[in-house]
């Protein structure tokens, strides 16, 4: 291990990506570390940047598309950033909270606004970056700033510097940006109700996505002026179609699932032949949501 890194709380070596992922893919990274406060983050990104290493900051790894190639570079996990603290209507919390348990626990308080969210496997970080959405509620439609850390430096940025749309925002463009934290407004809530809500929503994925098998959520975003990507896969015929272990769910065809040993070339072959599909048919270039990882 590079002396340099050994400086730091925890760091494992040669670890293998799979089970930091929900599609359960990808190969070895060289370096993974956990930093456990602000300043040993921006330690560890000045010893990189002077080593000359690649990273990667990866939230819980359900928007990633991650290669089996070895990562020689480091994988930067913020599951320490875990804090969640109220005050008056508005939430302060940290970059690593899961959306679900950050949904149930504003619920648990008596407060209101994240019950649309609690289905969404991603890190509070994961969720600003790509605007994680769902029944036309957004993250960003509850943001009030967030706080990042952005060339050495730890600064607020407001949510009216910030341009964001349908599942995307400034930091899918930016990705020098690393999310510490974000404020989110909330209204005071009935735990009852929102609890219903919750159930709701719970029983709606349950019976319409692949829950069952591992998959990184909608592989394309749904096209402007024409049917969803799911509906227009489907409709082709392409649902149950495989390549190796990975498969276009039977569920819900805008879900690639792993089936049991699919490697990440498996899964990328997929997703371009339904693209290809896609487009020869209706002459739509479907954009992809994930996002791939590690493919040099
Ligand atoms: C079963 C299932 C259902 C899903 N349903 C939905 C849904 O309803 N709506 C929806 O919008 N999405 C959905 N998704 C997709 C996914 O959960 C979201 O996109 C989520 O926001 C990704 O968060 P993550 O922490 O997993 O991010 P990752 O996949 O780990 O990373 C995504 C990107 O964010 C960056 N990133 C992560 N954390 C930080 C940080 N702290 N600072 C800077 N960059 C960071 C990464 O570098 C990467 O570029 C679903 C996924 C699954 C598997």
């Amino acid at each position: 291990m590079k002396t340099e890194l050994l400086q730091f709380q925890e760091v494992l070596q040669d670890v293998s990506l799979k089970p930091y992922n929900t599609l359960h893919i990808g190969g070895v990274c060289k370096y993974m570390v956990f930093p456990h406060t602000c300043e040993e983050l921006q330690q560890l990104l000045l010893t990189i940047q002077e080593n000359h290493l690649k990273y990667f900051i990866l939230g819980n790894g359900s928007n990633v598309i991650l290669s089996d190639e070895y990562y020689d570079g480091v994988v930067i996990l913020l599951s320490h950033f875990d804090q969640i603290v109220y005050e008056g209507n508005q939430v302060h919390v940290g970059a690593g909270v899961l959306m679900p348990k950050f949904s149930m626990d504003v619920v648990s308080k008596g407060y209101s606004g994240f019950e649309w969210a609690v289905g969404i496997p991603g890190t509070i970080g994961g969720c600003i970056v790509g605007n994680a959405e769902a029944y036309k509620e957004s993250t960003f439609d509850y943001l009030v700033d967030v706080t990042v850390l952005y060339q050495g430096t730890i600064q607020v940025m407001k949510k009216e510097e910030l341009s964001y749309a349908y599942r995307t925002s400034f930091f899918k463009e930016h990705p020098g940006y690393v999310i510490l934290e974000a404020t989110f407004q909330l209204s005071k809530g009935n735990y009852e109700e929102s609890m219903e809500i919750i159930k709701k929503r719970k029983e709606k994925r349950m019976n319409t996505q692949p829950l069952e098998f591992p998959s990184a959520g909608s592989v394309f975003r749904n096209p402007l002026n024409a049917d969803p990507s799911g509906k227009l896969i489907e409709d082709i015929g392409l649902k149950g179609t495989s390549i190796g272990g990975a498969q276009v769910s039977q569920k819900h065809a805008n879900f690639i699932i792993n089936t049991g040993n699919a490697t990440s070339n498996d899964v990328r072959n997929l997703i371009e032949l339904v693209h290809d599909e896609v487009k020869k048919h209706y002459g739509i270039d479907l954009e992809m949501e994930q996002e791939y990882v590690g493919w040099d």
